[in-house]
């Protein structure tokens, strides 16, 4: 991490964008070693219902109040060992509860009574940091657990007004959280835990030097790392070594982590041109519940929802060159269905739930493998079926072809009645 770095986190909005920008542009292909591996497991503990995880009564009011009935697996095997204190890395597939797993663990251990952040989690994008606060203020409803999220692209008087108002609990982007811990509005040293999302992409690239910064001004000795992803290549979990003390690794095997429930379909499109009539084609099926499609850049997403709004389709766009109030609103009115098909890039690819969405359409097939499982993840959420429709040019067939080799998956041709399938 050099020092110039270090001085660039002070300012963290544009920063936080920067990252973004990383993500939504990058466009080649994984560094060597950059497989997403798997880890090894070494925790075997399951326990099948939340009743018997010892979790406090207005905790678990608040998880069977927010609907929740059985653990899922991720949530059977992780929430134990996150709440005895071990280091913990936790793998499964997208949409298989990650995010409950530590909102419950964190709940479960925070001090209602001590009016200080006594955990922190970092996200890489302002919208999953502003998903997950919501899951945790849901979930912790009876115990008032007060959670804050701190994100590039909001008032910094504001938030440092909130933090030093007291929360229990920040999710936030690292850029911002580095800035409020820097200027003091957010006192670290009652934060006993540190959880990653996403963390395979946290600690790649331009986001681990921010981590680590963030890292150096927890001062507890004795802080809780938790790390969760959907994947985790080995380069990443080299990392994870310089901070984590012995790690209880929990994965929710190889065989899962694949695209199992989602259908997946290409359509051969011999030209790019003809892609955006193929869409218009397919805009009927699109409307059936929710959908999300995802071009490789902001510009062609731009593009894209300009040739179909002239077309007098109904679609919304979202990438991260918009102002963020913009893109509060794009994903208030997605979330409530009241906007039914959404245009977007890769920032947008992880982590964010939305249960509608149960089609995918991969506008551009992505240059980064890892990128198709995440895109293909926020369909078929939580165990409903999922449809993913690939447009493919001559030009990118072996792109697709590589993806289905790469996690030993079969894309089909798209059958005529597509949406008998949704
Ligand atoms: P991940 O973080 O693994 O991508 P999420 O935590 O976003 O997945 O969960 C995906 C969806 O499943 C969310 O809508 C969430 O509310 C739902 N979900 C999570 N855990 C449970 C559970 N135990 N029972 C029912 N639904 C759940």
């Amino acid at each position: 991490m050099s020092s110039d770095d270090r001085g660039q986190t002070q300012d963290n909005g544009p920063n936080d964008r920067e990252r973004e920008r990383d993500r939504e542009q990058d466009g080649g292909s994984d560094p060597p070693g950059m497989d997403p591996g798997v880890i090894e497991c070494n925790w075997d503990e399951i326990i099948e219902h939340f009743d018997d995880m010892g979790l406090t009564e207005d905790l678990l009011r608040g998880i069977y109040a927010y609907g929740f009935e059985r653990p899922s697996a991720i949530q059977q095997r992780a929430i134990m060992p996150c709440c005895k204190g071990y280091d913990v890395i936790a793998q499964a597939q997208s949409g298989t509860g990650k995010t409950a797993t530590f909102a419950i663990s964190i709940l479960q251990q925070i001090d209602i009574t001590l009016m200080q952040c006594q955990a922190l989690v970092l996200a890489p994008t302002r919208e999953l940091a502003q998903q997950i606060q919501k899951v945790i203020i849901a979930l912790g409803d009876y115990m008032k657990a007060k959670c804050h999220a701190c994100i590039g692209g909001t008032s910094v008087a504001d938030d440092s007004a909130r933090c030093k108002a007291g929360v229990h609990v920040v999710v936030g982007t690292p850029g911002r959280v580095n800035d409020m811990i820097s200027r003091r509005a957010l006192d670290p040293r009652k934060i006993k835990m540190f959880v990653l999302d996403e963390a395979d992409e946290m600690l790649s690239r331009g986001f681990k030097d921010q981590i680590y910064d963030v890292f150096k001004l927890l001062p507890n000795k004795d802080l809780q790392v938790v790390l969760l992803s959907a994947t985790m290549p080995a380069e990443v979990l080299e990392v994870t070594t310089k901070f984590m003390r012995e790690p209880i690794r929990i994965l929710v095997k190889k065989e899962e982590l694949t695209l199992e429930g989602i259908k997946q379909f290409y359509v051969s499109v011999e030209r790019e041109e003809w892609k955006l009539d193929t869409l218009c084609d397919l805009y009927e099926t699109l409307t059936i519940t929710q959908a999300v499609i995802f071009c490789n850049t902001r510009r062609k997403v731009d593009w894209l929802a300009g040739k179909m709004k002239s077309r007098d389709f109904t679609v919304s766009m979202m990438h991260g060159d918009m102002d963020q109030k913009e893109r509060d609103v794009i994903m208030k009115e997605f979330r409530s269905g009241s906007s039914r098909v959404l245009i977007t890039t890769d920032l947008l690819a992880r982590g964010i739930d939305v249960q509608q969405v149960s089609l995918v359409i991969n506008y551009d097939i992505p240059t980064n493998r890892e990128s198709y499982i995440h895109r293909i993840g926020r369909g078929g959420r939580f165990g409903r079926k999922g449809v993913a429709i690939n447009f493919v040019t001559e030009e990118h067939k072996r792109m697709m072809h590589d993806i289905e080799q790469f996690y030993s998956t079969v894309v089909d041709e798209m059958p005529m009645n597509v949406a008998d399938l949704i």
